[in-house]
């Protein structure tokens, strides 16, 4: 009986916490769309100065900007 009631508050704490974390993934999705929104017209008003990104070893050579930081785009 006592293990039954441990894991139904177990249960209920599980729930709680894939709720929470289903609600955070929300915020941080929300959050993200507001960040690209900041950021295109971040880029669409900067001058930008391109320099060759060293941080990415990809195949392709980036460009950064050092004004805005952001990465230059293909499109
Ligand atoms: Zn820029």
């Amino acid at each position: 009986m006592s293990d039954c009631v441990s894991n139904f508050h177990e249960l209920q704490n599980l729930h709680a916490l894939k709720n929470e974390l289903s609600f955070l993934k929300k915020q941080i999705s929300a959050m993200q769309d507001e960040i690209k929104k900041a950021e295109d017209a971040v880029y669409l008003k900067c001058t930008h100065s391109w320099v060759i990104d060293c941080s990415n070893v990809g195949e392709h050579t980036e460009h950064v900007c050092t004004i805005c930081g952001l990465s230059k785009r293909s499109r």
